[in-house]
């Protein structure tokens, strides 16, 4: 079997149409969406995302206000913004890209942050609610995930997903979303991390496998029955002297092989990555509804 590639470049355009549309009725309204964003330092990774960021806010009509601030200031300062941005009414999600410079403290920073405006869904008010299944701001990557299931026609109810990772932005929340009694979830979950005893034990029986290791080939087509769905949430640079920047990028899965046995897969650039954005101008979109009481 070959597998079908589950375009994600398409279906976040597909998604980010519709956002359009919506923030083009909320204009009629008078209403705008606003993200804040704040970058801390000039790490070049971080510098481009919040450039695809911002510029993703543009395309769909959402306001972006740039805070570009200084590795050097104190904690302080940098909470002195995210108090501004809470009480600000034209912004209605506020983003601070992470990792920061390694003197600030990041949980401060993301308890400072107005659980009404975290679009990225990393407040532990947030990741409560998350959990006990009530209306939040779902985290953007395992946000993203559950939707190219849902629009690549995968049946989540029932299914056995194996996970592996764990982190706090990736592996947990999306654990925690796909065992919620909700369309989103009813799956039956298990959650592999580097303690775990023959992750190729686990990854075999699953229908759906995630990978979100950070670990270029951590999943292997001899780790996966026939027919699994494949999704590859890592994101990796391997040198490469073809290409001009010197590297390209990959993700955690052996994609050429596992290809070869997986029902539907994600490619790495163009699965998962797309929808990480389309999912922060979601939740961004929806503060904005929430805000002006279009929402329950
Ligand atoms: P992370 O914080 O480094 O966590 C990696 C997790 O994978 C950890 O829980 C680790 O286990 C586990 N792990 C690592 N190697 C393993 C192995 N060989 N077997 C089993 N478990 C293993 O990484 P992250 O922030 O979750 O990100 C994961 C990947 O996704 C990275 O490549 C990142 O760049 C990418 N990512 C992509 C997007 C996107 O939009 N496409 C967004 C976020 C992240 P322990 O807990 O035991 O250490």
């Amino acid at each position: 079997m070959t597998a079908k590639i589950i375009d994600g470049k398409q279906i976040a355009a597909d998604m980010r149409a519709k956002l359009r549309t919506d923030v083009a009725d909320l204009a009629k309204k008078g209403i705008v969406p606003g993200l804040g964003v704040i970058l801390v330092g000039d790490d070049p990774a971080s510098k481009s995302y919040v450039t695809a960021k911002q510029k993703a806010c543009e395309e769909i009509g959402i306001y972006s206000e740039d805070n570009r601030l200084s590795a050097s200031i104190p904690q302080n300062q940098l909470m002195a913004h995210i108090n501004r941005l809470n009480k600000d009414p034209k912004i209605h999600g506020i983003l601070t890209q992470l990792p920061l410079p390694r003197h600030f403290d990041e949980l401060e920073m993301l308890m400072a942050i107005d659980p009404a405006k975290d679009v990225d869904g990393f407040h532990p008010v947030n990741v409560g609610k998350m959990v006990t299944g009530q209306k939040a701001f779902l985290p953007c990557t395992p946000h993203g995930v559950v939707q190219l299931l849902i629009k690549s026609g995968v049946k989540i109810e029932g299914a056995n997903v194996v996970i592996v990772g764990r982190s706090n932005i990736v592996g947990k929340p999306l654990a925690n979303i796909l065992i919620q009694k909700s369309p989103l979830g009813n799956a039956t979950v298990t959650v592999c991390h580097t303690r775990t005893k023959n992750l190729a034990e686990h990854t075999k029986r699953a229908d759906i496998v995630i990978a979100a290791a950070g670990h270029p080939n951590t999943i292997t087509a001899g780790m996966i029955k026939d027919g699994a769905v494949v999704i590859d949430v890592g994101v990796n640079r391997v040198e490469d002297s073809t290409k001009k920047a010197g590297y390209r990028l990959v993700g955690d899965v052996d994609f050429e092989n596992v290809k070869e046995k997986a029902s539907l897969i994600t490619p790495v650039p163009g699965g998962v990555g797309p929808m990480t954005i389309t999912m922060l101008l979601y939740n961004t979109v929806e503060s904005a509804k929430h805000a002006a009481g279009l929402l329950k």
